[in-house]
This record gives C-alpha cells, structure tokens and sequence, in this order.
C-alpha cells in the first residue's frame, strides 16, 4: 500500500476542538504559539510540519490523540526528543511525549519503570542513586523510549548484557485502535517480541520497565591521538580488542572536532582518531588492559579513569546541542587486514574525505546472545558497525551525502546484511525486509497486520502490515 500523505487536508480549528477538550495537554496547529519548539528536532536538515501536535501529559492523552488520527484517517508519528525522525510527517498527528517524563527506580528489585519521554540522563541520574545503571546509549539526551524500541546498544554495558530491548520486562503501549495494552511476555508475545527491535510500528509505549544493573563506576574515557595516527591506533585496536573480556566495551572513532565546552580549545576543529574506553572492572585491572593502546602514540588527551557511572556521557563526549548533519550506517560481517586496509584509505589523513565522524563499533559478546524471551531485534553476529556523519547545512546536502556514500560504498564488500534500525538516517525508511532480513521482516508483517492493519503508524522505518 502506497500513501501520499501530503494530500491530506488541514486540520482546522474547530476538527481540532474535540480533540482539545479530550486532552490535558496541549493541542497545537500551525501557526499556534509553541508549534515551533515542538516541532523541533535534533537533526537540524530535518523539518517536521505535521497538521497537528498533541503534546501529551497522560496514556489517556496518547489515547485520545490516537482516536483523533483513526477518525481522521491521519497517521501518527511518536516524538520523544526527535533524535531519529522520519520524513517531514504533513498531514500528520504527531505525539509529543516528552512531559510524560517520569522515572521511578526500584532499587530492590533492580527495574526502572519510565515515561514515554524520559531521556537517559535522567535515568542514569536516578539509577545512580541505588548505585545501578541502566543499558543506556551515548548520548545523554537520547529518548529511552525510541532506543530501546530499536534495539539499544549500549557502547558502556552492552557487550556483557546484551541490547536494551533484551532487558525490557513490559510496556504499555496504545495501539492503533486505541486500546492501551499492559505487554509482557505472558499478555501479548508477540507484540512483546515485535516492539523490542521493531520500534514505533504497533503502537505508542507510554511506558517500559527493564532491568538496572549493579555498575556505580566505570574505568573509562576516551583517549584521542593525533588524525595522522589513523593506521597505527585502528591496526592496534582491532588486534587487542577481541581478546578483551566482555565487561571490556570499546570502539574507534576518525573525528573532526567540534569545540566542545568539555573539550581543550586547543582540539577546537582537529582531525583527531578517538578510543573509546568502557571498562566494568577494577581501575587497576583497566589500566594494565588499556596499557598497549596507550603505547601506540603519544596521545593528544587521554580521559580514561576511574568514573562515577553518572560520567558515562563523558566517553563519547558527544554534542547536545542540536546540529545539522547527514548520516548513514551499516554492518560490517567481518572486519579482515584489507578492510582495515581500505577504512584507513577512505577515512585517514591521505584521504579527501572530510566527514565529522567515521565510527567503528566492535559488537559481539551478549550482543549475539538471543535473550530469555527473543524478540525483533537484528543484528545479532554482526561484528561491526560502520556509521559516516557529515555534518553540514541542506545547503550542501548532496555533497554531504556523498562523502557518506563514498565511506560506506567503499566498505561494501565487508557489509554486512541487515541494519542496526537505530541508525538509520530519515530517507532509509524503504525496505525495512532488508534491514531486518526476510523471516522476522514476515513475522513483524503478520504483528503489524495484528495491531496496526491501516499501517497508522507508518512515518518511521516502516513495516508494513502483511496482505
Ligand atoms: C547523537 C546520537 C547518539 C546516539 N547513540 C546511540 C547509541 O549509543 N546506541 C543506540 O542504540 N542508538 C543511538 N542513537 C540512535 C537513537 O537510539 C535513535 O535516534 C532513537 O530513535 C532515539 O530515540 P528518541 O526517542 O530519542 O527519538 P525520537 O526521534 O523522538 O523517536 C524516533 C522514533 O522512535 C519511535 N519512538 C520514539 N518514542 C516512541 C514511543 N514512546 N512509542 C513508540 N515509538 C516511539 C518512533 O518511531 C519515533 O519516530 C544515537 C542517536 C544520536 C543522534
């Protein structure tokens, strides 16, 4: 089925009334003070203009706003921080659900239990108080709620523990046809399977609760060597890191700086190659680990050290400003000496690539373990992942994304199939089989076809609905 949603007529103010008087929150139209800011997203190139925003403060808000769609014949895009937005949304009913924040942590039985809007850094902040962490990304400001849909990988705990949507007890979520729904492995299988790696395809979780982990620190940080070290520091990291132990989580990245307050000025806008460090293990024990990567190059700046858990977000050292950029990723199935040949040719110093980041991430470990109760996600025995962010305005977008392409076709022998869904950019929203491979791609069909037969939730990396 093909829509053309940017036919769809406005929704006119007095459409809008039942709506506003069925919610708490805020229901805003174009033009309405306070569109703008919720409509904001943190990819700069990206612009959402939906015929109608309900910010939500309540499941019976989400609800509403879903009944609205379904009597509308809209469809409904999920915001939560708009990390990872998907087409511009005309026509649409956007839910925003960043106000329904709340994080409660039971520190006995090691769960969270959280909005649909909360972001990491609360979590982390929370959960740091009962010295437990959660499988949280890199970046702080990230939204649990779509992280954990599309998988979560934790660059930190991961390797140890697998992916997030592994550790997801329950949710509640609101289908399509406006039923809240409490989901655990007992009440609804397979839309328990489905949503943990299928993200925002069957409905709006206004809640999760997962599992919490016993980590109050990490030895960790990040060390950043000169660019012209490229060959040296990833030939070196790719040899040590898989005789590391699991608690042991790291990745390469090729940067160019941006000037970042936690930063030295002097690496303001420098070609730098950056490892990161997250060990869940003694400070001492880390060190001696860490000692040959150390030894590859008089490092630049080196922030690997003992940490309070709550530092996590200084291991990356990621912006949380929004900015603007193109992206694009994929799995590498192995990584031998004539990739690692081919990456340093594509992204080194002699190359003329000019990317912001070109990110390695080593996977493997629990991350290939399917977990007690299975789900959608897909990338399991992928040991790599490949991602290219060329930062720089829509004025400059196809040269942009051809500095991406270049990176990426370049590594194409070594792709691997299937894709990490958390890490697909806004114009990869087609062919959600190949991202998750023919078998689950039919059995995500045959739940969407289930819970969502009218595919209302289809501006995202859309599944849809069996015939
Ligand atoms: C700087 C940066 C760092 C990142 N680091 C990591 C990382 O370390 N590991 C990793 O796995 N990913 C990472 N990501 C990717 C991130 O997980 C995705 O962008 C994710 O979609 C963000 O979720 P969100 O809720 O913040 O985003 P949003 O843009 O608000 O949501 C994206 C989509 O998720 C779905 N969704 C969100 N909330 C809900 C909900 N309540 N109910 C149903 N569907 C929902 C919807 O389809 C929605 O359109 C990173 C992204 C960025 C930009």
């Amino acid at each position: 089925m093909t829509f053309n949603d940017s036919s769809l007529p406005p929704v006119l103010p007095e459409d809008a009334a039942s709506l506003v008087a069925a919610v708490t929150g805020s229901v805003l139209l174009p033009g309405d003070a306070g569109y703008d800011d919720e409509r904001a997203v943190f990819n700069l190139n990206h612009d959402l203009v939906p015929a109608v925003i309900v910010v939500a403060e309540s499941t019976a808000d989400v609800r509403a706003a879903v009944a609205f769609a379904a009597g509308q014949h809209r469809p409904v895009l999920v915001k939560t921080t708009g990390h990872q937005m998907v087409g511009p949304a005309h026509g649409a009913v956007v839910i925003a659900t960043r106000r329904m924040n709340d994080v409660a942590i039971d520190a006995v039985g090691r769960t969270a239990r959280v909005g649909a809007g909360a972001i990491w850094a609360e979590v982390v902040k929370k959960a740091a108080e009962a010295g437990l962490a959660p499988l949280n990304g890199s970046n702080p400001t990230v939204g649990v709620s779509g992280y954990t849909l599309g998988g979560g990988l934790s660059p930190t705990l991961g390797r140890s523990h697998g992916y997030a949507a592994d550790h997801v007890r329950s949710l509640d979520v609101v289908t399509a046809d406006g039923e809240l729904r409490h989901v655990n492995a007992q009440s609804e299988p397979d839309l328990f399977w489905a949503l943990r790696g299928g993200k925002g395809n069957f409905g709006v979780a206004t809640a999760l609760e997962f599992d919490l982990f016993p980590v109050p620190r990490l030895y960790g940080g990040g060390i950043y060597f000169p660019g012209e070290r490229t060959a040296d520091v990833l030939r070196a990291w790719t040899a040590w890191h898989p005789g590391t132990p699991e608690t042991m989580i790291s990745s390469f990245a090729v940067l160019r700086l941006r000037a970042l307050p936690q930063l030295p000025e002097s690496l303001y806008g420098e070609f730098v190659v950056h490892l990161r460090i997250a060990y869940n293990g003694t400070a001492a024990d880390g060190e001696r680990m860490v000692a040959p990567l150390r030894a590859v190059a008089p490092a630049l700046l080196d922030t690997v050290a003992d940490m309070p858990y709550t530092k996590v977000a200084s291991i990356h050292n990621e912006t949380t400003e929004p900015v603007p950029y193109y992206e694009r990723s994929i799995m590498l199935r192995e990584f031998p000496a004539d990739a690692l040949d081919k990456l340093v040719e594509l992204a080194g110093p002699d190359s003329a690539n000019t990317l912001t980041m070109v990110e390695l991430r080593a996977l493997g470990g629990a991350w290939d373990r399917e977990p007690a109760v299975p789900n959608a996600v897909a990338t399991r025995g992928l040991p790599y992942v490949l991602l290219g962010v060329a930062g720089g305005p829509v004025s400059e977008e196809q040269q942009l994304k051809e500095s991406v392409a270049v990176l990426l076709d370049g590594m194409e022998p070594w792709r691997g199939d299937r894709r990490l869904v958390n890490n697909l950019a806004p114009d990869e929203a087609t062919d959600a089989a190949a991202i998750y491979g023919p078998e689950r791609y039919k059995r995500l069909a045959a739940v969407k076809k289930t819970y969502d037969p009218t595919n209302m939730f289809r501006i995202n990396h859309n599944v849809a609905p069996a015939a």
